[in-house]
């Protein structure tokens, strides 16, 4: 699997890259590791997000069932 490799050059450029670095120093595109990163932290976000959306949710029915 390709994706599975460091990535040792940088898809726009073709400069070499430093080893987990998240951008070209050359062109400052955003290296593959460092995209995937963002689309995790992206997802993480969103389930936080989901979870404080339920819990409010969760108190408000609580509130109003206690009255
Ligand atoms: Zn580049």
């Amino acid at each position: 699997m390709a994706t599975a490799m460091p990535q040792s050059t940088c898809d726009r450029c073709q400069a070499p890259l430093v080893e987990d670095a998240a951008y070209c120093d050359n062109c400052g595109e955003r290296t593959r590791k460092a995209r995937r990163m963002i689309r995790l932290a992206v997802r993480v976000e969103l389930l936080f997000i989901g979870l404080v959306v339920l819990l409010v949710a969760g108190f408000t029915l609580v509130y109003s069932l206690q009255q």
